[in-house]
């Protein structure tokens, strides 16, 4: 018998969003809408998909494993040097490596909860214990965060805008926090949906690396960028940070694909700013149709809402499913009343209110 490691007994799987192809099947259905992954429904950027096409007579050849062309526009547009930065396939991968480089079996990782599942992932496969602090659908404040770091927390995972709460923190909120937090201890700064925030006091919080080397940013192609398929994700952080990740990633994990594709869609401002406007409108209309319902509609800084629907929610999810609406039951969360939608075409999000009212009703 293959014994794996003993840590592989604590884990339990992601649970992903379900798949247009799986709900097709199970109920035959001709029109299916997703809006449980938080992909771009405006799809890629027209730009990247011309720029994929570019690289068919180069298959054959292995990718530039460090990515410079990527690293300098990454460089470039953010102002940072390429020495701080990394890319992983999907940032799922940032993760990953952050994990491999810095968490030892018998450490801790503190995030605040209910967040992401790949920090919990990342950590009990490492052999480190997780903390998560806070609980229920409100703002978890970093001083409970900062109460259960202690000499063993190797990694800090701050996801803001959080997903799936919609919650963020502002840069006096993370500064104090950096301020007291032991410079061992790696922050985590999971930005995935930083792009789609619209509040004025919503820091992209580059301005701090400097100053905290223990700082990582953590941004990625697959939100706004639409190229979620492709998988490209990007860390930004201290030299010392960076080098590390470097050394531990493979070597050939960012495909050709994936390069030019997110280089082109960085350049591809029309799309970001189309992409913005739908999301704008589509918040503001699910809000008001939503609350209309009677659901509590939580604030977001997303491309998501998250929705308190009650113990029926699960029931909602199903109702949902079987007339071809695709949204995310939040169970596997920790926060089995609520739902997290996200925002899709204006017809789609019509298609929704329209089965949710029959549902309600
Ligand atoms: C979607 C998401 C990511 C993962 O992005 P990939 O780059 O596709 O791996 C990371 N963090 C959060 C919070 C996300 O919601």
């Amino acid at each position: 018998m293959i014994e794996s490691r003993p840590e592989l007994s604590k884990l339990s799987d992601y649970v992903p969003g379900k798949s247009i192809e799986e709900i097709r099947e199970r109920f035959g259905l001709a029109k299916i809408v997703k809006l449980a992954s938080n992909e771009n429904p405006m799809g890629a950027s027209p730009k990247a998909v011309e720029a994929i096409h570019g690289i068919a007579d180069s298959l054959h050849l292995y990718p530039r494993g460090d990515a410079p062309n990527l690293i300098g526009a990454l460089s470039n547009f953010y102002s940072v040097k390429k020495s701080q930065i990394v890319v992983g396939n999907g940032s799922d991968e940032i993760i990953d490596m952050v994990g491999k480089a810095f968490i030892r079996s018998g450490d801790n990782c503190v995030a605040i909860t209910p967040t992401f599942s790949v920090y919990k992932f990342t950590t009990l496969s490492n052999g480190a214990d997780f903390i998560g602090v806070g609980e229920g659908d409100g703002k978890t404040s970093l001083d409970d965060l900062l109460a259960k770091v202690n000499s063993k927390t190797r990694v800090v995972f701050i996801c803001s805008p959080n997903n799936p709460t919609g919650v963020y923190y502002t840069a006096a909120e993370l500064e104090n926090f950096l301020s007291k937090v032991s410079s061992s201890t790696l922050v985590f700064l999971d930005q995935a949906y930083a792009e789609f925030a619209t509040a004025e006091d919503y820091p992209q919080m580059f301005n701090f690396l400097e100053k905290y080397p223990n700082l990582l940013i953590n941004r990625t192609f697959s939100k706004i960028y639409g190229l979620a398929g492709i998988r490209v994700g990007y860390a930004i952080a201290g030299e010392e940070v960076i080098k590390a990740l470097w050394k531990i990633k493979p070597p050939f994990d960012i495909n050709q694909a994936a390069q030019v594709a997110a280089i082109a869609a960085l350049g591809d401002r029309e799309h970001v700013e189309r992409t913005l406007k739908m999301n704008r409108e589509g918040l503001e209309y699910l809000k008001n149709e939503i609350s209309a319902m009677g659901f509590k509609v939580l604030e977001t800084q997303g491309n998501f809402i998250c929705v308190h629907i009650g113990e029926k929610a699960k029931d909602m999810v199903a109702f949902l499913e079987q007339r071809g609406m695709i949204i995310r039951g939040l169970s596997s969360f920790g926060l089995p009343e609520h739902v997290r939608i996200t925002m899709g075409r204006p017809e789609e999000n019509q298609f929704l209110v329209k089965l949710m009212k029959e549902w309600v009703g």
